[in-house]
């Protein structure tokens, strides 16, 4: 049997980019708006850091205004609503993100669900997760949106196919599922209490793991020929001592059986932020009464 396709999502994902570039730049030209991204950092998380700064990177490399507010790390439940209760109510802003982790002194699902749903760029907000299982238009999280998009490269139809997804957390497993099915996928869910978790996995046609385990996902648990989408992102160190980032999936030996594979990195990673671009172009669309600009 050949090796699988390799999905390569940083292709998909410079494409998408310059879709919201176009869409950006029509939406300036015609109507005089260029949407606005507001993010939220509290604390000082490396990792939070980073993604946060490559995000107004790709804002700004898109066109769309970009605005940073840093709260530190003890700062208050309040302190932290009343912001996105000013954000809530600023024109400039189409989209607002409130980048997780929080410190532990923070609820959360109180910050989420403080977010006009209207701007929701990440989906988390619960009216729009309602909205999602509903099947009804809404801002759909960015990382399952980019698996979706991915999919859809391979599998112009995936009605009927059965599709198994590693993983069940509020962020990447679960939207993904009602966008499975929603697309007549038949889905099953696996997590840490599944039994069999391989035999599910067997029976996939599509198979996306999203748990966060290195490599865990071997070649004996792939149906031959199915398309495999890794969201994990670990970062493990290698014989040599470098530390390395690997997927969730056995990519090496799980190619050989697979009939396409997403690579780790370079696939669903960069979709994330095509995504958040995407969304915000789209929420600035909406709240205008604009239609949604043609992009993926
Ligand atoms: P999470 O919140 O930790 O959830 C992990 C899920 O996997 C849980 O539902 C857990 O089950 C399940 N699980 C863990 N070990 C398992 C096992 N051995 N067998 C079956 N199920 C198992 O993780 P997450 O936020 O969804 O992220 C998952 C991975 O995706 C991480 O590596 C993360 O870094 C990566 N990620 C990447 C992107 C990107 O843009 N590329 C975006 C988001 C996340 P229980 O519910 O039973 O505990």
């Amino acid at each position: 049997m050949p090796e699988a396709t390799i999905i390569d999502g940083r292709a998909i994902a410079v494409r998408l980019r310059q879709g919201v570039a176009v869409a950006a730049e029509n939406l300036r030209a015609r109507h005089g708006v260029t949407p606005g991204l507001a993010a939220i950092i509290v604390g000082d998380d490396p990792a939070s850091q980073i993604y946060v700064r490559s995000k107004a990177r790709a804002c700004i490399a898109a066109g769309l205004g970009s605005f940073e507010h840093r709260l530190p790390a003890d700062a208050a439940e309040s302190s932290l609503i009343a912001l996105i209760d000013e954000l809530n109510r600023d024109e400039r802003v189409d989209g607002i993100l409130v980048q997780l982790p929080l410190p532990l002194t923070i609820d959360p699902q109180r910050m989420l669900a403080a977010v006009d749903p209207a701007k929701d760029i990440d989906g988390f907000n619960p009216v729009n997760v309602g909205w999602l299982w509903s099947r009804q238009t809404s801002l759909v999280p960015c990382t399952p949106l980019g698996c979706m998009i991915l999919l859809r490269t391979v599998h112009a139809d995936l009605s009927g196919l059965e599709a198994v997804v590693l993983g069940r957390s509020q962020i990447v497993g679960r939207p993904l599922a009602a966008l499975l099915v929603a697309a007549d996928c038949t889905v099953t869910i696996v997590h840490s209490k599944s039994r069999d978790p391989q035999g599910i996995c067997r029976r996939a046609d599509i198979l996306i793991a999203a748990i966060g385990e290195p490599e865990v996902v071997k070649a004996d648990w792939i149906k031959p020929g199915a398309t495999v989408i890794d969201v994990g992102t670990n970062r493990v160190t290698g014989a040599d001592g470098k530390a390395r980032l690997v997927g969730d999936v056995d990519y090496a030996a799980v190619r050989a059986v697979a009939g396409a594979i997403t690579p780790v990195p370079g696939g669903v990673g960069p979709m994330t932020i095509a995504c958040l671009l995407q969304n915000t172009v789209i929420a600035a669309c909406r709240r205008r009464g604009l239609p949604d600009p043609a992009l993926a």
